[in-house]
């Protein structure tokens, strides 16, 4: 049994009487000790994903209209709200983008990371504050005595970026889902960050959900990939099958725009387009106004997922490829 098993997902946009969808037929699993990449550009749904697995969706616009997410084998979407609160921040927590908007301004870190702890946990102050120096120094802030007496706007933007990741494991999550961690911080900072992930969860045997616009990213932290386009997955596979032979234009296209370390290009090839608003209807491929293999099937059958090989699917009429 998968620790995290989502069938058909389907999320939609409330718009007066109508429901626009956001998501569409998302079907995901995650092992334990296993780290999944959601790929994709901005729109594309991967957000919307993670917020519904960890039932954040409350209070948005945003509906779930079908599926299932079953974690540990609970189905999550049939828990009440009380019973879904006990399991976040307890067996799953989330880091989003930009810590500062989730860590409070006015509070110092360690009361922060107190707070997180004492929420799931039945401890005394002393216990919790021991615990948010062992956290502190875990995710590898120097000077963690020091430290814990910061407030968010005195350290950088990695070091609220690694307060944001010890506040997610204060009680050690079984999954973590780390949305785009690294976008808003420097290219060496984003290297330390992932690579603190990766050891953290060597460390813990924690499953991670790792979402980004960055093929190059997710090629080197995950050991699965799902591809995201326009709501739904349009290519899935094991990591190095992907990359030994990627089938879909539009992961081919994500793929030309990662800068190579090894030779110097004046352009990235950058994929034509944008991704659609919700309001454009797109008869046909959702990608193939963008798509440079875009053929007459293309603009009127919407295609639907098929095996290149075992573990390996893909939504398009004309798969790329050696096997294709
Ligand atoms: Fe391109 Fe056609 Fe495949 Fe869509 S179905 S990705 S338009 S080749």
């Amino acid at each position: 049994m998968a620790l995290l098993d989502i069938r058909n997902l389907e999320l939609g946009i409330a718009r007066g009487s109508e429901l626009l969808p956001v998501v569409q037929g998302v079907s995901l699993a995650v092992e334990e000790d296993e780290t999944l990449g959601i790929v994709g550009e901005s729109g594309c749904g991967k957000s919307l994903t993670a917020l519904a697995i960890m039932g954040l969706l409350e209070g948005t616009a945003v509906r779930i209209a079908g599926g299932t997410i079953h974690f540990q084998g609970r189905d999550l979407l049939a828990l009440s709200p009380e019973e879904r609160r006990r399991v976040m921040g307890a067996e799953m927590a989330m880091i989003f983008q930009e810590p500062m908007t989730s860590l409070n301004p006015v509070y110092r870190v360690g009361d922060q990371i107190r707070e997180a702890i004492l929420q799931h946990r039945s401890m005394s102050g002393r216990q919790a504050h021991q615990r948010a120096l062992d956290l502190l120094e875990l995710v590898r802030i120097p000077d963690p005595m020091r430290r814990i007496d910061s407030f968010p706007h005195q350290m950088s933007g990695g070091q609220r970026q690694r307060v944001m990741i010890a506040m997610a494991l204060a009680c050690d999550p079984k999954l973590l889902i780390a949305d785009e961690p690294t976008t808003a911080l420097d290219v060496t900072v984003q290297r330390d960050v992932l690579e603190l992930i990766r050891s953290l969860q060597a460390r813990t045997r924690m499953s991670v959900i790792l979402i980004s616009h960055d093929l190059g990213v997710v090629s080197e932290t995950c050991d699965n990939v799902a591809v995201m386009y326009r709501g739904r997955i349009v290519e899935q596979a094991p990591t190095s099958t992907l990359f030994s032979n990627m089938s879909h234009p539009y992961t081919l296209g994500l793929l030309g725009s990662i800068p190579a370390l090894d030779h110097d290009v004046e352009w990235l090839d950058a994929i034509p387009g944008r991704v659609p608003t919700l309001d454009e209807a797109v008869p046909g491929c959702a990608f193939h106004p963008r798509c440079f293999a875009a053929q007459g099937a293309c603009r009127t059958v919407d295609p639907g997922a098929a095996a290149v090989s075992p573990a390996h699917f893909v939504r398009c009429h004309f798969p790329q490829g050696s096997s294709s």
